[in-house]
């Protein structure tokens, strides 16, 4: 599923990030592409020492949140390359200050894609030894101090002003797009939920699931409301959340599946991304790509619930039409049924039923 000159770039990245490069990042820039005008962070992070498991403690957001935008979770596909967008987008209104979330040593500020003045990171390494990356920071509005820190070396300590949100040039959904797009790294450049790092916030709406069921050849198996299929199979669901906001959709945080009334199977918990350090694994394999959209103007999530992570099995990213689980649904024939649960972060659930019925091939 990834064939294009830039494709094989980013695969490059993702061996390099996974063979854990010591050296300064300095090989990065052959990583960053045209296709960067949503969110991409392609630097190649060794900074972060802290596990990739839950942090010792929470704390404040660098600014009450208006909404959240996007999730870790969230698919972004903006000009052909889909990927997790592996950050939280916070929304707050342009010249917001930003404070820092927790205090540490500053150890980068970078126009990350040069020229681009919406593309400016103040990166803050945690006493714990989580990265934490804020990005779309108005370079004008970055403090002095701030400067001299990372210059020198130095820290910047729990609530000091980074610097101030940055006007976004788009709109979506009929508002314009200001916000904070902040990462937490671990070790080896895995990108965790930020959510497990920040206090609660006020989100007492469940997801929805708007649409469940059978999954052949990539797309819905649609027999008025009961599915007969015959042939490998798996079953998607639609699920849709949304965080302080009526339109900015975002995926669930956890999703299980129960089949046939068997225990609970995890398909995914988004603590961490599936591929860890590498945000275009596994996006097209969790998501179905016919019936997803993350755009500006766009929001779709389908969710392929045989999803396994290709690093779980040790496959190669398969070409497009050969993608293979290792989650099986039933073959015998007759019928069949699996509950779906799907979790936000703040633990607001929903759970579906659907049914089916396996046909024996003629
Ligand atoms: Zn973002």
């Amino acid at each position: 599923m990834m064939k294009s000159a830039t494709s094989c770039l980013l695969l490059f990245c993702a061996a390099l990030t996974s063979a854990k490069v010591a050296a300064a990042p300095t090989t990065h820039m052959g990583c960053l592409d045209a296709v960067a005008q949503g969110h991409r962070t392609l630097r190649l992070e060794s900074m972060a020492t802290a596990p990739a498991t839950a942090p010792q403690s929470t704390h404040p957001w660098p600014f009450p949140p208006l909404s959240i935008g996007h999730t870790s979770a969230s698919y972004q596909n903006y000009s052909g390359e889909p990927y997790f967008h592996h950050g939280l987008d916070v929304r707050g209104a342009a010249g917001t200050p930003i404070l820092a979330a927790v205090g540490g040593r500053v150890t980068n500020i970078e126009n990350y894609i040069p020229g681009v003045s919406a593309y400016w990171e103040i990166a803050v390494l945690d006493d714990e030894g989580y990265l934490w990356q804020y990005h779309h920071v108005e370079k004008a509005s970055i403090p002095a101090d701030v400067w001299n820190s990372w210059r020198n070396g130095g820290r910047v300590e729990t609530g000091a002003k980074l610097g101030e949100i940055f006007r976004w040039g788009n709109s979506s959904y009929g508002e314009r797009y200001d916000h904070l797009h902040l990462n937490v790294i671990a070790a080896g450049g895995t990108f965790m939920s930020p959510f497990l790092f920040l206090e609660n916030l006020p989100d007492n709406a469940a997801p929805a699931i708007m649409a469940a069921g059978v999954l052949q050849n990539g797309r819905a198996l649609d027999e008025g409301g009961h599915d007969e299929v015959v042939g490998p199979y798996s079953l998607y669901a639609t699920i849709h959340d949304l965080i302080l906001h009526d339109k900015y959709v975002v995926p669930p945080h956890r999703i299980e599946i129960a089949i046939d009334g068997g225990a609970s199977e995890l398909v995914w918990d988004f603590q961490t991304l599936p591929g860890k350090t590498n945000i275009n694994i596994d996006v097209e394999d969790f998501f179905v790509p016919a019936m997803t959209c993350g755009d500006y103007t766009c929001r779709q999530l389908t969710i392929d619930l045989g999803f396994v992570p290709s690093g779980r099995h040790g496959n190669s990213p398969t070409e497009q039409g050969e993608k293979s689980t290792l989650r099986g649904f039933p073959t015998t024939p007759g019928q069949h049924n699996a509950v779906i649960t799907a979790w936000d972060f703040a633990g607001n659930s929903v759970s579906k039923m659907i049914e089916w019925t396996v046909i024996k091939p003629s």
